[in-house]
């Protein structure tokens, strides 16, 4: 093996919750880890994305790590849904305990990461212009963490301020008797609207496609409640297909339901609060006329909490229910009953140009002082993209995920031995509790890597056969839903030349199931390389 103080068992690209997960669960098997992130400060989507508003969507109770009971017990979360700074100072607290920042160097970008097939080991270079090796290479570099500003003409002459939701400053920018424009009706803008309008003179929403929110029901944790959890929580944790009891599933269809069944299913999930209108019933996303029916609920829903009956019908969307990742708010609807608020449709008229003072749509100048730009990430691959990796041959990543990315289990790809993904397309990833992914991940390259050890294997790498049959398996579930009835960032809409494909594996307890498999069978699908030869 080569040596030097350059040169890595691990090289973790990113320090969100994946990357520091990555750290301490190698270092612990004690490999020699060198985490890079790109950022001044560590924590991944929760340093980036300190919009107002900014808070998970997962219970918190379950939007954390498991993998330490101790931890799970001392942590004590204030909210049934976690702000930004809460989830941050979490993170930092876990760094902390496990004494993971030492190996953590900041505000360095991975640039490069290029295979030397004659040593099996990864040339890695850095935004700080050092280069370092390593045996094995972790992407985990986020699914939502490349953000996405369209190529709106006359930007660049935009004199007011503008900023990005998953690009927040740490300073928050002081709103106060300013006109200010948000573009986009996702997560982050649900989120952040209601903030802004308090903040701002007058906001002025652009909305493109209108969005199914639920309430979220928010609430302070009370100490009897969270002790009740700490004092199950496996059990809870597992629930839900690991979003906690709130996405228990309903185990019936629509299509076998009565209206009165239905209506007290949604009657109850919406007291609730929450996500759990995604596992009301089994035939949600399969199903147009069942998804119909819930979909019309949510509908008649917004109706009630917004004045203007015009306005309402603007914010009603009539895409497929869950086709679009579904948002949860505190009182997003009913902020367009502000008298400062205003929405302006640009679904119809999208928006033509920006000027120095404002946004034309429709041939009208909207005057602004801020843009706030909601307008989501270049999801998936968009990160691992920006790093040049290089494979056997040479062969670029980014030209072989040309049609859309091929993996094998969302963990690895042909060619680029001993790298590998975490959450990685063909995973559940997005459509899962992630923290549950990251870790499933985490552990599951770890219990590899010292699989690995055992054989005495120098570099894992899947088999094309089995990386063939993965993509055809997953496309096959993803073809059986709803998921192409609309534009999402799940099939790469919102970037434009980005290939259409369903990225995420539709199914957590299958996927489960099969990772399960793989290993039971002896890394079924994967090949392994011997260490003899190896330098
Ligand atoms: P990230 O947290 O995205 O961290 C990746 C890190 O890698 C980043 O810090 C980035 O700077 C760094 N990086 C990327 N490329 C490079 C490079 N080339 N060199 C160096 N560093 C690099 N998921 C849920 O399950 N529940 C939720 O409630 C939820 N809420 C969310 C709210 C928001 C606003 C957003 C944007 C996402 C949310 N998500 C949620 C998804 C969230 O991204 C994951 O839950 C989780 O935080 C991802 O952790 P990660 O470590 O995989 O990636
Ligand atoms: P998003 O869901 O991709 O939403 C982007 C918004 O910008 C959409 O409304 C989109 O409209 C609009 N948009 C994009 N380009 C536009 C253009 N050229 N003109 C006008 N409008 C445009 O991004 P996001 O809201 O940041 O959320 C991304 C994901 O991050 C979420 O789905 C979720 O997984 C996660 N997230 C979670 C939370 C949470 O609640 N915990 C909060 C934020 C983010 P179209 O729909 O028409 O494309």
């Amino acid at each position: 093996m080569t040596s030097g103080t350059n040169d890595y068992d691990v090289i973790v690209v990113g320090a969100g919750f994946a990357g520091l997960y990555a750290l301490h669960e190698l270092r612990s098997q004690g490999r020699r880890v060198r985490v890079f992130e790109a950022g001044d400060g560590i924590g991944g989507t929760w340093f980036w994305n300190r919009y107002p508003g900014a808070r998970c969507d997962v219970e918190s109770m379950y939007y954390s790590y498991s993998f330490d009971p101790a931890l799970e017990q001392e942590w004590r979360w204030t909210e049934r849904y976690a702000t930004q700074p809460e989830i941050l100072r979490y993170i930092e607290h876990v760094a902390d305990r496990y004494d993971l920042r030492r190996d953590v160097q900041l505000e360095t970008r991975v640039e490069s990461a290029r295979l030397d097939e004659a040593t099996g080991r990864w040339h890695v270079h850095t935004s700080d212009g050092r280069d370092w090796t390593a045996r094995f290479v972790i992407m985990a570099t986020g699914c939502l963490s490349s953000s996405n500003v369209p190529d709106f003409e006359g930007l660049a002459d935009f004199r007011g301020e503008q900023y990005h939701t998953g690009r927040w400053p740490k300073r928050s920018p002081d709103l106060a008797g300013k006109r200010v424009g948000v573009i986009g009706t996702g997560s982050s803008g649900i989120q952040s609207i209601p903030e802004l309008a308090k903040q701002a003179a007058h906001l002025t929403v652009f909305q493109r496609t209108p969005n199914y929110s639920v309430p979220a029901n928010n609430a302070p944790l009370a100490p009897e409640a969270q002790a009740a959890v700490k004092a199950d929580y496996a059990r809870l944790r597992a629930m839900g297909n690991g979003f906690g009891p709130v996405l228990e599933p309903n185990p019936y269809k629509v299509s076998e339901s009565t209206p009165e069944q239905v209506r007290a299913v949604l009657d109850e999930r919406w007291a609730v609060g929450g996500l759990g209108f995604l596992s009301a019933f089994t035939d949600l996303l399969v199903a147009p006329d069942s998804n119909r029916l819930v979909a019309d609920y949510v509908r008649d829903r917004i109706r009630e909490r917004v004045d203007d009956p015009e306005l309402a019908e603007q914010l009603c969307p009539d895409t497929v229910y869950g086709c679009k990742r579904p948002c949860i708010d505190t009182d997003y609807y009913e902020t367009y009953n502000r008298p400062n608020v205003s929405l302006v449709d640009v679904g119809r008229h999208p928006i033509e140009r920006f000027t120095k003072t404002g946004i034309v749509v429709d041939g009208r100048e909207h005057p602004l002082d801020v843009v706030v730009f909601a307008t989501g990430f270049d999801a998936m691959t968009g990160s691992i993209f920006k790093v040049d990796i290089r494979g056997r041959g040479g062969e670029l990543l980014r030209e072989k995920w040309e049609a859309g990315p091929r993996t094998y289990l969302g963990l690895q790809t042909v060619g680029f031995p001993n790298l590998f993904f975490v959450t990685g397309p063909g995973s559940p990833s997005v459509l899962s509790n992630m923290i549950n992914s990251i870790e499933q991940h985490v552990e599951w390259i770890a219990d590899c890597l010292q699989a690995m050890d055992e054989r005495g294997a120098a570099a894992i790498e899947p088999e094309r056969g089995a990386e063939d049959a993965w993509v055809e398996h997953a496309n096959a579930l993803a073809a059986h839903t709803l998921y192409w009835s609309c534009s999402s960032w799940y099939l790469g809409d919102n970037i434009p030349g980005k290939p259409r494909v369903f990225m995420p594996y539709v199914g957590i307890p299958l996927y489960r199931q099969k990772l399960a498999e793989v290993v039971a069978k002896g890394y079924e699908g994967f090949a392994f390389e011997p260490l003899s030869g190896r330098g």
